[in-house]
């Protein structure tokens, strides 16, 4: 099997270069990868319904016989309907293909063939529309379904899997040795290729799935594991006296009881225990972490250490930047910047500082772990927004300093079997509380039809001296139909709000120019912000009072929920307008959801529950791999999966051993995969 991972896909028949390079834009580039690229479904052919037994529409597969040539005829947009009629013996079906100009050579007049396809029936009979077909030769079966690409369709794929298949040695290594395969009873890695591949039936699906899933949760198991073991032991950090009182003087306003535990926990950890603090802070958007994470820097600096504050994005880390300068100006305390969009010089000057131990605190980005920064006590390490960063990244900030303290926050719940994954060794705070004199954001469903209500809507709003913001999504290449942010601000600009300082940002933006705009609409020059996502983690600008959010059907909850979370910062009612020319139910009641509770960890399980685990964090941004069958929400198989990797390393102690050279190299190629960095 290793060999496979080094056999490119052109060694297969009927591969060329063009072929090959299709399937390097689903990320297949060699045949080992082509067989472990699993169908993402499947049709169960096994069943063949009699024509006649059909009584109501639904999925069906049918043995039936073509009654005439396929007839082709060209329709609106130049496109091609093919049109043809099936019977068994007892009773026909129209069947309808739209512009598949081959179907009509494929299926030939009097042949016999599988058909799989949704029946409608209406007064005129039965129809099935662009059905699977199959010639009776082929058999009947469960019929892998994979996720295609242009040019290349999942029937395609599927020959080549076949093919690769055939190339598989006769003596596969397993990487889950023997005796942990019956210890759990699972099939051995050919039996659970073949099965997923091309399933004899249910029954072999199923076993073959079962295998896979769980490995692959074990080998994401030991791999967090392994990350975790790399980075801690006893504290090299020494922090004596709690100085958060003192913070607390700094403050403009009172810490909520909440925001106290949090704080207290923190400093407990870090005075009174020998290993270094290891701890999540869980609070909803706009609960007061960052008073939080301040604190905690402010008292492990007093004691002598610097810190490290580190955000996912520019424009956040400048934000916490400015707000905690001017936090703790007069207190002695040396606050600086480093992001990868300063110049090199000033990164170098920052970089020279924090070496030689001339600033206190620095906030950044990912320029904090890259290996030209160095500290020259760094007491602690924070991260903000965790969920977004790799499991390697938090790993990586750790090692700048000798077993630094670490806290890191979090405004997404997680559910708990993935918490134990993500979060396996972190202690949890949580702030259950918001500041006070918070007026829960109102929020209303809108039709698109209805969007010029709002215009007059943030008009008042911005007469009456607030700020608003409207969120487009950024489109992706060939999805013209979402307004752009440039085109849609554009229009903005020069119509309806053309006597209004409006400010886009969006992704393609320089990171200055991003910066530029954020503090003209922080500072309040710009009164109306066009943006896509990148508003999403973490922005402050209490005066906003209005989020119109556009396309809201593209955004996941938990998502929707951080963007809300933009206003109702400060003491004004604020407002939220979801924008959606929704088409169905399950999108309509989603979206409601919304309008009536804002309560962040309901809406992240209500999204977990309604769209499946695959979507929760949004874009894969929870810093974990990307799996190619396992589910993060699968939480029987995680709990399984937890309880193999504890066997393995009962018995065999050390990962690095020979039984597990196999297992090792698939935890490091899952950890390359993407999501997260790869092992160190
Ligand atoms: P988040 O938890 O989403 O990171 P922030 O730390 O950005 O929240 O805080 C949200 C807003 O609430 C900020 O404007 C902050 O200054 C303010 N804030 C934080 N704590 C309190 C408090 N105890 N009382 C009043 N306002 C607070
Ligand atoms: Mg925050």
């Amino acid at each position: 099997m290793p060999s496979l991972y080094k056999t490119p896909l052109t060694a297969l028949g009927g591969i060329g270069k063009k072929r090959a390079e299709q399937f390097e834009k689903l990320g297949v580039r060699s045949v080992g990868e082509l067989i472990t690229y699993y169908p993402r479904a499947y049709e169960d052919w096994s069943e063949v319904n009699k024509i006649a037994d059909i009584r109501e529409e639904g999925l069906y597969c049918i043995r039936a016989v073509l009654a005439a040539p396929i007839s082709d005829s060209r329709i609106a947009g130049g496109r091609i309907l093919s049109k043809g009629s099936v019977y068994d013996d007892t009773g026909a079906v129209q069947i309808v293909f739209f512009n598949n100009r081959y179907v009509s050579q494929m299926l030939q007049y009097g042949g016999e063939y599988f058909f799989f396809g949704k029946i409608t029936i209406d007064n005129y009979g039965k129809q099935m529309v662009s059905p699977s077909f199959s010639s009776v030769a082929e058999g009947t079966s469960i019929h892998p379904i994979y996720r295609q690409t242009a040019g290349l369709a999942s029937k395609t794929i599927a020959n080549a899997v076949k093919q690769s298949l055939k190339l598989l040695p006769k003596e596969i290594s397993d990487p889950l040795p023997e005796q942990v395969r019956s210890a759990f009873q699972l099939c051995d890695l050919r039996t659970a290729l073949t099965g997923i591949h091309c399933p004899a039936d249910a029954e072999a699906l199923e076993t073959a799935r079962r295998r896979l899933v769980t490995e692959e949760l074990v080998v994401l198991n030991l791999g967090m594991r392994s990350l975790r073991e790399h980075s801690r032991g006893s504290s090299g950090v020494r922090i004596t006296s709690d100085h958060t009182a003192e913070f607390e003087a700094l403050l403009p306003f009172e810490l909520t009881g909440a925001q106290k535990r949090a704080i207290a926990d923190c400093v407990n950890d870090m005075i009174n225990k020998t290993s270094p603090m290891n701890r999540l802070v869980q609070g909803d958007v706009g609960s007061g972490k960052t008073a939080v994470a301040a604190a905690v820097c402010h008292t492990v600096i007093k004691n002598g250490c610097q810190a490290a504050f580190m955000a996912p994005t520019e424009i956040l880390a400048r934000q916490h930047y400015e707000g905690l300068s001017k936090l703790l100006e007069g207190t002695g305390i040396r606050v600086a910047l480093l992001t990868g969009a300063l110049k090199e010089s000033e990164k170098k000057r920052v970089r020279a500082l924090l070496v030689s131990g001339e600033i206190d605190l620095v906030i950044g980005t990912h320029a904090l772990i890259t290996d030209k920064t160095e500290f020259y006590r760094l007491g602690v390490a924070v991260t903000d927004e965790q969920h977004r960063f790799g499991v390697a990244q938090r790993a990586k900030l750790l090692s700048k300093g000798e077993n630094p303290h670490l806290l890191v926050m979090s405004a997404t719940p997680i559910p708990r079997t993935l918490g134990l994954i993500i979060f396996g060794d972190l202690d949890i705070s949580i702030i259950d509380e918001l500041p006070p004199n918070r007026k829960p954001v109102r929020t209303t469903l809108l039709h698109p039809d209805e969007r010029y209500r709002i215009y007059g809507f943030i008009r008042r709003e911005i007469a009456a001296g607030r700020q608003a913001y409207i969120v487009c999504p950024l489109v992706d290449e060939g999805e013209l139909d979402v307004a752009s942010a440039e085109e849609y601000a554009a229009e903005l600009m020069l119509k309806e709000f053309s006597d209004i300082p409006v400010g886009i940002v969006h992704g393609r933006l320089k990171p200055d120019e991003k910066e530029d705009v954020m503090a003209r609409f922080a500072s309040g020059e710009l009164k109306l912000l066009v943006a896509t996502t990148v508003i999403e983690v973490g922005v402050d600008v209490p005066n906003a009072s209005v989020i119109v959010i556009e396309n809201a059907e593209r955004f996941g909850l938990s998502q929707l929920h951080q963007l809300r979370g933009r206003v109702g910062r400060g003491d004004a009612q604020s407002f939220c307008v979801l924008i959606s020319g929704y088409s169905n139910d399950v999108t309509r009641r989603r979206l409601e959801i919304m309008c009536s509770t804002n309560d962040g960890f309901k809406i992240a399980d209500e999204d977990l529950r309604m769209r499946g685990p695959g979507d929760f964090f949004g874009q894969r941004q929870h810093g974990l791999p990307q799996l190619a069958i396992a589910d993060f929400a699968d939480a029987k198989s995680l709990e399984l999966s937890q309880k193999i990797a504890d066997y393995i390393m009962f018995i065999y102690k050390d990962l690095r051993c020979d039984e597990l050279r196999l297992l090792n190299a698939e935890i490091e190629r899952l950890f390359d995969r993407g999501g997260a960095n790869s092992l160190n």
